[in-house]
């Protein structure tokens, strides 16, 4: 199976995905001024069936995104999941898949603003596997570059040309010999990894650090607290979290769309808990790949089905 897309959403219609192309004075392209979504579609063979994993969420947030670079958009969340279910199935993906939706700025203009511009929204979706090679033993490091600041770029959203700064820490990462990176905000604080949410398990207590550390506000990071809290029985608690704290966990793990629920197993060299995935890790990591396979009836919810049947 082609592992490239055969169509997109793009100004207003599905094309076949050749027909999806900016000019090179695209003012996205030259500036960064776009916002972006990344959801999950996972195919479970027992139903024949692909879910779409909590799309309203993520297109709120997506125009959340687009609303901090006052785009003006003709959009709704439930419009974009309906556009989503169509792109999907005329695709007819019967794998795991990966969406990306953008909002860019379509003029062709020299000039840095996001007023008096025009805005679109495309959407293309490709067959995709694992994002970090190792989630059930991450070595991660703490990055020497720290997290953009809300009063630079805004950070709650998916920002285009933000990610500049995830690129920095993730390239620095791999070419020191990790996996990915642990990010320190202004406030010398942990935010989050390059691409994922982060979360730490000490004396049975899980903790991350709240939507005000700078921190994109994950919907993966939802449903973790959520599972952890309900399902679970473990308390979840929002606060600040300091390096050395990190060196003392019982368990660290990062969450997101792309990385799932990733096992922080070492950092700087220095093993978390024993130095392999613990056990409250191990049981979040089962279940989160039943739920968002739509395994479990009472998130079905959650599982946004392509097919019709
Ligand atoms: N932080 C950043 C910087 C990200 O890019 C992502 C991936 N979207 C996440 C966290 C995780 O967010 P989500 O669970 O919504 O995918």
């Amino acid at each position: 199976m082609s592992s490239f897309p055969k169509y997109a959403y793009f100004e207003g219609k599905i094309v076949p995905f050749e027909q999806a192309t900016l000019s090179v004075m695209n003012h996205t392209f030259n500036y960064g001024t776009g916002a972006f979504g990344g959801l999950r579609g996972y195919w479970n063979e027992e139903e024949k069936q692909l879910f779409v994993f909590r799309p309203l969420d993520h297109f709120k947030r997506f125009l959340n995104s687009a609303r901090l670079l006052a785009f003006k958009l003709d959009y709704t969340p439930e419009k974009l999941v309906d556009i989503l279910l169509e792109l999907l199935r005329t695709e007819g993906w019967q794998t795991n898949v990966y969406i990306r939706p953008v909002a860019y700025v379509t003029s062709n203009v020299i000039g840095v603003r996001l007023n008096d511009l025009d805005y679109g929204v495309t959407i293309f979706s490709l067959p995709f596997g694992s994002y970090v090679p190792n989630e059930e033993g991450t070595h991660v490091t703490f990055s020497s570059w720290r997290r953009i600041d809300d009063n630079s770029i805004p950070a709650r959203g998916k920002i285009t040309g933000a990610y500049i700064n995830s690129a920095l820490i993730k390239t620095d990462a791999l070419l020191a010999g990790f996996d990915e990176a642990l990010v320190l905000n202004q406030d010398g604080h942990i935010s989050e990894g390059s691409a994922e949410n982060f979360f730490m398990i000490r004396d049975g207590v899980a903790y991350t650090p709240p939507v005000t550390a700078n921190i994109l506000e994950g919907i993966t990071r939802r449903t973790i607290m959520h599972l952890l809290r309900e399902e679970l029985g473990v308390e979840v608690v929002e606060r600040e979290i300091d390096r050395t704290e990190v060196y003392l966990a019982d368990e660290a793990f990062f969450c997101g769309t792309g990385v799932q629920v990733a096992a922080i197993t070492k950092v700087d060299h220095r093993p978390i808990g024993d130095g392999r995935m613990g056990p409250i890790v191990t049981r979040l990591r089962d279940l989160y790949f039943d739920v968002v396979a739509g395994r479990v009836e009472k998130y079905r919810h959650w599982n946004v089905p392509v097919y019709e049947k």
